[in-house]
């Protein structure tokens, strides 16, 4: 019987919200607060350390509806970026030497406005970075995207949580690992993955459970191993990212009973480096309706720049952005854990 994952949005339900979600994180809950530990280690308030790092959110469409979504994204959102923001964040990136632009999603591929972005990043010399989940890339109407990616060098990152088929699809739907493997042997067939090509193509693994991820060094050697033998694919690098509390993951941490035990497990496995070294230090978040963000995750549960930083696109100033005071709260365990999280953080 196949599984069917909806949207927190599509069933209505109360961690649909961001603000819900962050009511259930910052109650009392018998662990430090986020900011009371990292004043321990000397890090409060966590600032800015100039931005490397331009990520778009392009918006919640998507055509996976994955268990552990932190965008809550699905074939039902709507929310997308338009063309007149989409040309806000090209005027402000302009303006800047921010030398790479990161654009996810959802699916970003299916926003309409996703290969101006592109096209235009590339002509001011940046960097891209496709968050892209795969299967997109076999969708008739992207039937010419993997071959538009490799034409604009653009760096892809996409997920696959496990080198096992049925593990894969639990997590992120019926049949996805299959598509992925297709989508993957198209992508190396393009030159994706291979030395000296010039084409950078990464894959993110997270836990398919309530638990940290192993480390990363001795599971790129045996993704690498496994995905060659079995499939004849291959890939530069594999990061692995822990789960972070929030939206579907959060939802699923509670209605297995393993909401408390995983929220002690990430403060047991606080790590000063990991927090110092934290994606929102050199990343600036934009939304799909232009507003910013630190991250990706506070961009999901509604928690805007603050501090006297600028809430909108539109009222870009670098000056006032790159040694901003971060945003920070409990969820922020899931980047502060272990070796934490080197990819950027966010699941494609
Ligand atoms: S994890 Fe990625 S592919 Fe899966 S539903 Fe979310 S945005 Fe889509
Ligand atoms: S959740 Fe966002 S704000 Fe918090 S530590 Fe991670 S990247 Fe920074």
């Amino acid at each position: 019987m196949p599984l069917l994952i909806r949207s927190l949005n599509q069933r209505g339900v109360p961690l649909a919200s961001g603000k819900e979600q962050v009511r259930l994180l910052e109650s009392p809950n018998g662990f430090p607060r986020f900011e009371e530990t990292i004043a321990g280690a000397g890090l409060h308030p966590l600032t800015g350390d100039h931005i490397t790092v331009f990520q778009i959110n392009v918006g919640k469409l998507c055509n996976q509806t994955c268990r552990h979504c932190h965008v809550d994204a699905g074939p039902d959102r709507e929310e997308s970026m338009s063309r007149e923001t989409a040309e806000l964040c090209m005027a402000a990136l302009a303006r800047t030497g921010i030398p790479t632009v990161d654009i996810t999603g959802g699916a970003p591929e299916l926003n309409p406005g996703f290969r101006w972005l592109v096209e235009e990043s590339r002509r001011l010399g940046r960097r891209v970075i496709d968050r892209c989940n795969l299967s997109v890339l076999l969708i008739p109407s992207q039937a010419d995207l993997a071959a538009f990616l490799a034409r604009h060098e653009v760096e892809i990152i996409a997920s696959l949580p496990s080198f096992s088929a049925a593990q894969t699809d639990a997590q992120r739907g019926d049949g996805v690992f299959g598509k992925s493997i297709e989508a993957l042997r198209l992508l190396n067939a393009l030159g994706y993955g291979r030395e000296g090509s010039g084409l950078t193509l990464s894959l993110i693994t997270n836990p398919v459970g309530a638990f940290l991820p192993p480390s990363q060094k001795s599971q790129e050697a045996h993704f690498k191993s496994r995905l060659a033998r079995e499939h004849g694919v291959v890939f530069n690098h594999l990061y692995t990212i822990t789960n972070m509390p929030i939206s579907r993951f959060l939802e699923f941490l509670i209605e297995s009973g393993n909401y408390e035990a995983y929220m002690h497990r990430l403060v047991a496995a606080f790590n000063p480096e990991a927090a110092a070294g934290v994606m929102c230090r050199y990343t600036l978040s934009v939304g799909w309706d232009g507003s910013l963000y630190d991250c990706d995750f506070n961009q999901m549960l509604d928690l805007p720049l603050d501090h006297g930083a600028p809430g909108h696109i539109r009222d870009f100033d670098p000056d006032r952005l790159h040694r901003r005071r971060i945003v920070t709260g409990n969820h922020c365990y899931g980047c502060a854990a272990g070796s934490g999280s080197s990819c950027g953080g966010t699941i494609a």
